[in-house]
């Protein structure tokens, strides 16, 4: 089978779309998967279910307007579903399509005990006053409702959604239960049944990774330059956690511009210059760049965590750094991956380098259920571990078969949700 020949024609290479690239990628894996899992394998190409509903809200000014959501189940082999929800104005249900295709694999890489799933809700939740927000969430969150619960399927943040909203989206449910069910969502405020170290845990995932891919090339993080691409809670996570390991981030871009300085931006006043003012430019210490020069950037490390198809076959010519991790979903596109490849740039895939967050999640589900709840050095600590392990494992495969981390990953995991899948069988 050859996904790449059901792209459709008038999508040149440069402009697929995430769905797009994501069948791309399981193009690449079949060669080295078992032969037995074969019949298998198209279940890959194809969610299990998604849902679109209408989502309409009274704003403040007494105006009825709908918007567009979505909640799609990719695999529920290994699990109930498992991925977080997006507001944005650019959110398509191929988009969701993918993202919850590549929560699949993710869970399976770091195998945590979850089929993958992803929700979202094309608006621009800027344009909306916090009541407003509020109302979008509860009725999102009941019109998916006949899909979602603890032992179906669990959403959590994604961008543009937080803690707040998790705390709305648990709430709804819960009263539509009549009972308080904590499990429902993860990313919840620590209060209200989250755990200790969710808000980092992606942006810490993103760092060990890197710390274990820098061990192998014999790059020491101390003094080591990196750039990071977008500053919300992945990126200004990772960027503070490599500051604080001594290395040095030179460069920051987030949607509203991109800063440099040679010696390392101080992150922190960064974050907190963000917080105050809205934007990068101006940040202490720094001079502001035009965001194509980011890529530019003489680095290591380049964190890419802000949106997908950010490297392209346009700048991917230009980057300089040794290793890229993917903190965001699906940031490189295909031919830039194959161009990073042919430069040696060991490229970390999101799949793997950003699993953090939901190896999290699952700790804070597991939490909820079993009432009982753990301290932040324990979390960290599981949380570390489960990251050396899967890079450990994925890196080995990747030496034994002589393929790219994103392959080797993608290969880990597929037998993994294959064989669940095999294992149980058809019905009827
Ligand atoms: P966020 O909303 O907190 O931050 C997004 C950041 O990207 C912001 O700094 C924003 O300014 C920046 N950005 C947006 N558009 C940009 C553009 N055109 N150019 C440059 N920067 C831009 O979101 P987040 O939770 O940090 O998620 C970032 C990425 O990481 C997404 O791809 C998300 O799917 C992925 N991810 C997040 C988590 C998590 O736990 N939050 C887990 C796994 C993966």
């Amino acid at each position: 089978m050859n996904n790449v020949a059901k792209i459709p024609s008038y999508l040149s290479p440069e402009h697929l779309g995430p769905w797009d690239t994501y069948l791309v990628q399981i193009d690449r894996v079949e060669p080295y998967l078992s032969r037995d899992l074969m019949p298998w394998i198209e279940t890959l190409t194809r969610p299990k279910r998604a849902l679109i509903v209408d989502v309409p809200i009274r704003l403040d000014n007494g105006k009825i307007e709908h918007y567009e959501g979505y909640r799609v189940q990719h695999n529920l082999s290994r699990g109930p579903g498992k991925g977080g929800i997006r507001f944005h104005p650019q959110v398509t249900l191929p988009e969701v399509m993918a993202l919850s295709a590549w929560m699949t694999v993710k869970n399976a890489v770091v195998n945590v005990p979850y089929g993958g799933a992803k929700g979202g809700v094309r608006v621009d939740p800027k344009q909306l006053s916090i009541a407003e927000l509020e109302r979008l969430t509860r009725r999102y969150a009941s019109e998916i409702n006949i899909l979602i619960g603890p032992e179906k399927d669990i959403p959590a943040p994604d961008i543009n959604t937080n803690e707040q909203i998790m705390a709305w989206f648990m709430d709804t449910y819960s009263v539509n239960q009549g009972k308080t069910i904590t499990g429902v969502v993860t990313g919840k405020p620590v209060a209200l049944g989250g755990s200790l170290g969710r808000h980092d845990a992606t942006g810490r995932g993103v760092f060990v990774c890197t710390l274990e891919a820098a061990k192998k090339l014999g790059l020491a993080i101390d003094g080591a330059r990196v750039a990071v691409q977008g500053f919300g809670n992945v990126g200004e996570a990772a960027a503070r956690l490599f500051a604080d390991a001594g290395a040095r981030v030179v460069a920051i871009q987030d949607e509203t511009g991109s800063i440099f300085n040679a010696r390392g931006l101080d992150v922190r006043a960064v974050r907190q210059y963000r917080q105050s003012k809205g934007t990068l430019v101006g940040a202490p210490d720094s001079d502001t760049i035009a965001n194509d020069r980011f890529w530019h950037c003489e680095v290591d490390i380049l964190v890419a965590a802000a949106l997908e198809n950010q490297i392209t076959e346009d700048n991917a010519p230009a980057i300089r750094a040794r290793i890229v991790v993917e903190g965001a979903n699906g940031p490189t596109t295909p031919v830039a991956d194959l161009i990073l490849q042919e430069k040696g740039v060991l490229v970390i895939p999101d799949v793997l380098a950003n699993a953090g967050g939901v190896t999290v999640s699952y700790f804070e589900w597991v939490q909820d259920i079993s009432a009982f709840f753990w301290s932040e050095e324990e979390i960290d600590s599981r949380l570390d571990k489960i990251m050396r392990d899967a890079f450990a494992a994925v890196w080995d495969a990747a030496q034994a078969k002589g393929i790219i981390l994103r392959t080797a990953a993608f290969v880990l995991a597929c037998e993994r949700v294959l064989t669940a899948r095999k294992l149980r069988g058809l019905y009827p």
